[in-house]
């Protein structure tokens, strides 16, 4: 592996530091990185790594660009929107460096191919926004024996961690159990401040690419928390646990599972009506009884006539406006929410409740 004359030029910012140098830039050149996700964390580490000079990058998204993933997700331009993320992506980063090569997986990443790419590459970024895929991508990279640079974020807050690598800790490690479902909303339901993905994702970045020199400590068996309104950063040390199910003494996890299930079965049953099921109903004047667990905010912008609104997190103190013994349709924004209400009616002794799939989101695009 050689630098040629332009290659020299381009990275002398690099290759004057002396734990970087020549050699390093080489490692950094003949590195192979995967980037799961091309939103708000995807966006930063692509860029920079990309910058850097990493040789091969692969990005894995199967999502197109839309208008609201603009103000965060500065790889994708304007002009963009309707495209898919990959191909986004690849415009912008043959822009920042055409000396590298950059391989678009337009998919979804699945246990299906998960080991197939992650096989083709050294090192894997989680640029994900959900618990499927990052259980996914953390058994994946046991399996494989890959490093797994990890990075989450939440309104104002992120987190960033190396899992993965040689006697570090997991993800399983950390967190053996994913969260009761709709329990943490999505980013697309409580929202981002758009800068935070790009701190977040820069970290990240230069994780790998301390990992690809082999300088410095790495964030392994280290969760690193940002708060961007304190604006402070602090650590929560963690170890390997010896009985983690993916990469404890006695590993029960040998192959990749079904995600989904493994993230939704805690959950307890529940009936769903969907958008149009509701509306025929609704034709039918057989109006159930609809419950809006949305903020005060989100009610202003439209509802379903004749719903009870009780905001979520009023919903303890006001059970009594919510009747027991008749059904009762629960919806929110995307109908995530509207899941952990009818999870907590159930543990009070409601039986007869249905979740709206979708929210007001898929009942209004009818
Ligand atoms: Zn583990």
């Amino acid at each position: 592996m050689v630098l040629t004359k332009d290659e020299l030029e381009r990275y002398r910012r690099h290759t004057i530091l002396p734990m970087i140098g020549i050699n390093g830039q080489k490692k950094i050149k003949n590195a192979k990185v995967l980037i799961v996700g091309m939103g708000g964390l995807g966006s930063p580490l692509a860029m920079y790594l990309a910058a850097s000079g990493v040789g091969t990058l692969g990005l894995v998204d199967f999502d197109n660009v839309e208008a609201s993933n603009l103000q965060r997700q500065i790889i994708h331009k304007t002009s963009n929107i309707g495209k898919p993320k990959t191909e986004s992506a690849l415009e912008s980063l043959v822009e920042i460096n055409p000396y590298i090569k950059v391989n678009c997986f337009n998919e979804a990443l699945s246990s299906a191919n998960a080991i197939d790419i992650f096989n083709q590459y050294d090192i894997i970024c989680d640029g994900t926004d959900n618990f499927q895929t990052r259980y996914l991508i953390n058994d994946a990279c046991i399996l494989t024996g890959k490093i797994n640079v990890f990075g989450s974020i939440n309104q104002f807050e992120g987190q960033i961690s190396v899992f993965g690598a040689d006697k570090g800790p997991c993800y399983r490690c950390l967190f053996p159990e994913p969260p009761i479902p709709g329990s943490v909303p999505s980013c697309a339901e409580a929202g981002v401040l758009g800068i935070l993905p790009g701190v977040i994702g820069t970290i990240e970045a230069t994780e790998v690419i301390k990992l690809i020199c082999g300088i410095g400590t790495p964030l392994i068996g280290r969760l690193l928390n940002y708060d961007a309104l304190s604006m402070q950063f602090n650590e929560v040390k963690f170890t390997k646990d010896k009985d983690c199910p993916c990469c404890g003494m006695n590993p029960t996890i040998t192959q990749l599972i079904d995600y989904e299930d493994f993230c939704n079965n805690t959950i307890s049953s529940f009936k769903e009506i969907t958008a149009n099921q509701l509306k025929e109903q609704i034709k039918k004047k057989q109006m159930p009884i609809l419950l809006d667990v949305r903020e005060d905010d989100e009610v202003a912008l439209g509802t379903i006539t004749g719903s009870i609104h009780i905001p979520m997190g009023e919903i303890p103190n006001r059970l009594n406006e919510i009747p027991k013994n008749e059904t009762v349709v629960v919806f929110c924004h995307l109908g995530i929410r509207s899941k952990n209400v009818i999870q907590y009616l159930q543990e009070q002794g409601y039986q007869n409740l249905v979740n709206l799939k979708g929210g007001i989101d898929a009942y209004q695009s009818f």
